[in-house]
C-alpha cells in the first residue's frame, strides 16, 4: 500500500504540531527549513536528530517583524539596524548578541543568536499565528542539497517527519546571506541569496569571512557542504573537461548554454538569458534533477564572479568537494 504523502496545505495542522513539541518542514523563500519551537528543547533536539546535524552547528531563529526580532538581541548595532530596514523581510540573517532567554540548544553554546524575517506568505502568516519563535535549518539531511520544493522535503523524511506545509518552489533558491558582527563592524559570514554588492550599497564595505580556515566554527561554511551523491565536479569550460572523460554517464550543470561539443547524457540549464536570480533560484532543483538519474559524474560550470554568480559558485565548491 502506497503512503499518504506527509505533504499538505493544513497550516492549522501546522501549528498543532509545533505547538506539540515537534517538527514542520515549511517553505521560505530562500530552501524549506526544518521547523521547531525554539523554546522546545525536546523540537530542536528532534530537528538536529532528524538532520543528523552536528551538535555544534548553530540554527537560526526566524520572526515575522522586526520587533520580535529585536526582542532576541541583547543589542542591535547601527549597521545592523539599516540591513534589517532593508532588508526584512527577506533572505538576510543577522548575528548578534542574544538575550538571556534564548535557550543555549539554539545557538550551540554561542553568546551569538542568528535571527531572520522570512519573505514568504506562508511561513509569515505561520510564524504571526504562533506565539514563539522558530528555529528552521534547511530541510535536508547535513550536507545533502537543500530542497526548494516540497517534494525535495518528502524524498528526504517521508519516514520521519509529520508534515510538510506546501509553499510552492522556493523563490530565491539558496541559503541567507549572514552577516554579524565583530568588535561592532560588519562581518559577512555566508554567501548567499542576497549579493554582497547589494549588502555594500546600504552599509559600505563589508570583510568576508565565508571561509573554513578562517571561521572554522561556524558550521554553514563546512567545505563540503550541499552535497549530491553523484561525483560533482566545478571547471571553468565543461567542453574541455568532458572532451578527455570516456565511457562514463555524464550530466552536465550550465549556466546558459544548452549546446555542447560532446555528447552527454543529461544538461541543466540554469538560465537560458544568463540572468543570474533566474540562475539561483534553479540551482539546488537541477542538482536534485541530476543526483536523481544515476550519472557517474556531474560537471558544473563556474559562473561569472560577480553578484550572485559569487554565492551559486561558493555552492557548487562546496558541493563538489
Ligand atoms: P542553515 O543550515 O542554513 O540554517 O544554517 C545555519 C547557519 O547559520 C549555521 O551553519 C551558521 O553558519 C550560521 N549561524 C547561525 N547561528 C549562528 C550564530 N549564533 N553564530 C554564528 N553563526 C551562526
Ligand atoms: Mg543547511
Amino acid at each position: 500500500m502506497q503512503k499518504k504523502s506527509i505533504v499538505s496545505n493544513n497550516i492549522k495542522k501546522a501549528i498543532a504540531i509545533l505547538s506539540n513539541n515537534d517538527v514542520v518542514a515549511i517553505p521560505t523563500e530562500t530552501v524549506y527549513g526544518l521547523a521547531g519551537n525554539i523554546f522546545s528543547q525536546e523540537a530542536i533536539l528532534k530537528i538536529y536528530k532528524v538532520k543528523q546535524r552536528p551538535s555544534f552547528n548553530p540554527l537560526i531563529v526566524h520572526v515575522d517583524s522586526i520587533q520580535k526580532a529585536t526582542e532576541l538581541a541583547s543589542s542591535f548595532p547601527e549597521k545592523a539596524k539599516q540591513l534589517a530596514n532593508a532588508f526584512w523581510p527577506g533572505s538576510l540573517t543577522l548575528v548578534l548578541n542574544k538575550s538571556d532567554h534564548i535557550p543555549n540548544w539554539i545557538t550551540a553554546d554561542k553568546e551569538t543568536v542568528g535571527i531572520r524575517i522570512p519573505n514568504h506568505p506562508v511561513a509569515l502568516a505561520l510564524l504571526k499565528e504562533l506565539p514563539f519563535p522558530l528555529a528552521a535549518p534547511s530541510a535536508n539531511p547535513s550536507n545533502r542539497i537543500s530542497p526548494t520544493k516540497s517534494s525535495h522535503v518528502a524524498s528526504y523524511f517521508q519516514d520521519s517527519i509529520e508534515m510538510v506545509l506546501e509553499g510552492g518552489e522556493c523563490k530565491n533558491g539558496i541559503e541567507s546571506t549572514i552577516v554579524g558582527f565583530e568588535n561592532n563592524e560588519p562581518v559577512l559570514y555566508r554567501l548567499g541569496s542576497i549579493a554582497i554588492e547589494d549588502i555594500e550599497r546600504v552599509i559600505g564595505k563589508i570583510q568576508i569571512k565565508n571561509k573554513k580556515e578562517i571561521t572554522p566554527n561556524a558550521p554553514g561554511m563546512l567545505s563540503k557542504h550541499y552535497s549530491p551523491l553523484t561525483k560533482t565536479y566545478l571547471v571553468d569550460n565543461v567542453n574541455e573537461f568532458i572532451k578527455n572523460i570516456n565511457g562514463k554517464k555524464i550530466g552536465v550543470l550550465s549556466f546558459n548554454n544548452s549546446k555542447l561539443s560532446v555528447e552527454v547524457d543529461h544538461i541543466e540549464v540554469l538560465s537560458k538569458t544568463g540572468d543570474l536570480s533566474e540562475a539561483t533560484a534553479k540551482l539546488y532543483s537541477a542538482l536534485h534533477k541530476l543526483d536523481s538519474l544515476n550519472l557517474d559524474i556531474i560537471v558544473s560550470e563556474r559562473l561569472p564572479e560577480t553578484g550572485l554568480g559569487k554565492s551559486i559558485n561558493d555552492r557548487l565548491e562546496r558541493a563538489a568537494k
